[in-house]
């Protein structure tokens, strides 16, 4: 859990998106102030429609990219990204009561400022996120740090799961003409280790498609389809 609220206190501002109603969505700007082992905490007042979402919807998604330095264009038009980290989690969300955020401002001092704002803000309430996944995406597209573009690693907490990373090659079918690796700019395809098929090491799946595009024998799998 410090881990993860850690890429994103690292962070700072994210967006937090939520259901609301039936079929609306909607986003804003906010942060995580604290983490234990029971998750991951927010902070909003009673009288905003954020609260009211996540009263009612119980779930959140939160999502925040640290950049090594702004996008750059090229003659082309074509951006370039200076390596740098994205991260997610979306799950379900609980509201705490006044005794638990005493309770846990008594062992916590990332609890402090929740403490700071009860008092000079008294509608302000504490959630947390308790059961979620997510995935952390390192980037490197120009490959200036190492020689492949991504490196993502996915989890969940509190009871959730997660699907892995990546599309598949199912080695009944695949026939080791290799043009799946050919075609991988991420460089995250490679014989198995008796030659007699390809595989996809998932965490550097973008899952961009080339594989799947280029296979003569159908032998690529997408977790979607
Ligand atoms: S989907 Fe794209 S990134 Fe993933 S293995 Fe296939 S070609 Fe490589
Ligand atoms: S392109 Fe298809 S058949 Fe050829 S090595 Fe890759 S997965 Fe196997």
């Amino acid at each position: 859990m410090q881990e993860v609220y850690e890429l994103f206190n690292a962070i700072g501002c994210c967006s937090f998106a939520t259901r609301d109603g039936e079929n609306g969505i909607d986003a804003r700007i906010a942060h995580f102030f604290a983490y234990d082992d029971e998750g991951l905490y927010l902070r909003t007042m009673r009288v905003k429609p954020f609260y009211r979402q996540l009263k009612e919807g119980g779930v959140l998604a939160v999502s925040a990219e640290r950049t090594g330095a702004p996008c750059s264009w090229d003659d082309d038009n074509l951006p370039h990204f200076q390596p740098g980290y994205m991260v997610r989690v979306s799950g379900e969300v609980r509201e705490l009561t006044q005794a638990e955020v005493d309770e846990k401002a008594a062992g916590n001092p990332l609890f402090n400022v929740a403490v700071y704002d009860i008092n000079k803000y008294p509608e302000t309430v504490v959630f947390v996120l308790h059961r979620f996944h997510g995935e952390y995406y390192d980037y490197d597209f120009n490959m200036v740090h190492r020689d492949h573009k991504i490196l993502r690693e996915r989890f969940a907490f509190g009871g959730d799961s997660f699907v892995p990373a990546g599309l598949s090659i199912d080695p009944d079918r695949c026939i080791a003409c290799g043009a799946c690796a050919e075609a991988c700019t991420h460089k995250a395809i490679f014989p198995t280790d008796d030659g007699a098929a390809y595989r996809i090491l998932g965490e550097r799946c973008d899952e961009c498609g080339n594989c799947f595009h280029v296979c003569p024998a159908g032998a690529v799998r997408s977790k979607g389809c």
